[in-house]
């Protein structure tokens, strides 16, 4: 006989079938014995009674014990159906159980919605916490949304490619994590920010329409809601203008949502497009929150702000407000580049640039530009940043030499993805949208990693620890 799902059985009374899964709330009546199956299909409720020659060895089951049960469906009397279950008009009366793993005592519930857990508990036992219905239903969404998504740009022409995890550094506003070489002691790999650049030589290369689900690594000090590994939706296209990606980025987020979260209520379509100058004037920020009710969890207001200034000012110093592969532009929109060079060296601040970010009840959940192809204005671009010609050289030479050989004109968007699934899923932070997440402070308190390694490691790798006083 074949493994069915639990929930399977609503629709097979009469039936000899076979179920695998937890054993959850455990009610004993004394002749009658009941439990809840919990397989990853949901719950059906299963009934053995004193004649059955099982029903000494049921009695040690316990609350998430491993099992099989085979039995036969049967339709539950019409005042004990729940209507709370897809099965609950039926029940399996068990002729034969088997305990494949008896469970020590948890650390935790896992049948409520694990809110009132502490979150150290939770993670250390994430493989534990994850037995809960409302992170599995989490996971699913994950799936489903993700596989919606690759089938929606599959259709616009988009193909998936994998970019290297190994890489080198490019500037993304962050810090860079390292990864020393053996082969090459002193000498290091850096885990992408994101893979800017590799998808930028991908059009060079003439794909055309990329994506990728792709890892992104950060090594910012922890702040609150960030992780330093997180998932982005990368996507780069050729021969397009910014309303091209703005319209198809609007498409996929309204397709995707009316699918797979239909209570959701998108507030404006098309998404209101607000400068930036407007964002900050009237709203204060830019990334405002558009809903009319904060308080409803089904308003999902979007909105895309544009025409950002190219460069900011921390702490005394130019920086790009996205990243210096965004093309500027002049504040009068002319496309003019003997008066962008001017500007470029006489009043940087005074340009505007081809960046654009998604904003989602109040988060940025996603940026991205319009490229600079030309090498002499990213060269500038990087001078500006206080980066000498020499270094430029040496760190992009790659990209510059590339754009020499032929670059489509391409542009290109990275919706944060678990940014995105926290807001759909009403959840309070991204943690519960991501199997194995870290704590706030950077930790993965159930591998117990950042951790020590051998000095054997540390050795084969050329590297010394120095002793830090304290
Ligand atoms: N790489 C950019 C980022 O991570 C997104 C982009 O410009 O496409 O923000």
């Amino acid at each position: 006989m074949k493994k069915i799902f639990n929930l399977e059985t609503k629709n097979l009374v009469g039936r000899e079938v076979v179920l695998f899964g937890f054993v959850n709330s455990i009610r004993d009546h004394g002749k009658l014995f009941f439990f809840d199956l919990k397989d990853r299909s949901g719950i059906v409720q299963c009934v053995i009674s004193q004649e059955n020659n099982y029903f000494g060895s049921v009695k040690e089951i316990k609350n998430q014990s491993v099992v099989m049960v085979k039995g036969q469906v049967q339709q539950r009397p019409p005042h004990l159906a729940n209507p709370h279950l897809p099965t609950g008009k039926v029940e399996v009366v068990i002729n034969e159980i088997q305990i494949l793993s008896q469970p020590k005592t948890l650390p935790f519930e896992v049948d409520s919605d694990g809110y009132e857990i502490d979150e150290a508990l939770r993670l250390k036992y994430r493989y534990l916490d994850l037995r809960r219905a409302r992170l599995q239903n989490n996971l699913r969404k994950r799936h489903e949304f993700l596989l919606f998504i690759r089938n929606f740009l599959d259709a616009h022409g988009f193909i998936e490619i994998e970019t290297p995890i190994l890489t080198k550094s490019t500037p993304e506003g962050a810090r860079d994590y390292l990864v020393p070489s053996r082969i090459y002691p002193g000498k290091f790999y850096a885990l992408p920010q994101s893979p800017q650049q590799y998808k930028q030589l991908l059009m060079v290369a003439g794909l055309e329409r990329y994506f990728q689900i792709a890892r992104c690594f950060r090594d910012e000090d922890p702040r609150g809601d960030r992780q330093p590994e997180f998932t982005q939706l990368d996507m780069e296209m050729s021969y397009v203008n910014r309303d091209d990606i703005l319209s198809l980025v609007e498409k996929m987020f309204v397709e995707v949502i009316n699918q797979l979260y239909p209570q959701k209520r998108i507030k404006t379509y098309p998404f209101p497009r607000l400068t930036y100058e407007e964002a900050i004037s009237i709203y204060g920020s830019d990334k405002p929150d558009l809903r009319n009710d904060p308080n409803d969890p089904n308003e999902l207001a979007f909105a895309f702000i544009v025409d950002f200034p190219m460069f900011e000012v921390v702490n005394d110093k130019l920086e790009t407000m996205h990243h210096p592969f965004t093309q500027p532009r002049l504040p009068d929109g002319k496309s003019d580049r003997d008066a962008l060079f001017n500007a470029l060296e006489k009043s940087p601040e005074s340009l505007l640039s081809e960046q654009y970010d998604l904003v989602l009840n109040g988060y940025e959940i996603g940026g991205g530009s319009i490229r600079t192809t030309d090498p002499e204005i990213l060269i500038k671009v990087f001078e500006i940043l206080g980066h000498e010609r020499g270094e430029v050289e040496e760190k992009f030479g790659h990209l510059l030499e590339a754009f020499s050989y032929g670059v489509p004109p391409h542009g290109g968007i990275a919706p944060g993805i678990d940014r995105i699934l926290m807001i759909l899923n009403n959840e309070p932070n991204i943690r519960e949208v991501i199997a194995f997440p870290k704590t706030g402070e950077g930790r993965d308190l159930m591998m117990n990693s950042p951790s020590e390694i051998e000095k054997k490691q540390l050795d084969e790798l050329s590297i010394q620890i120095r002793q830090v006083e304290n």
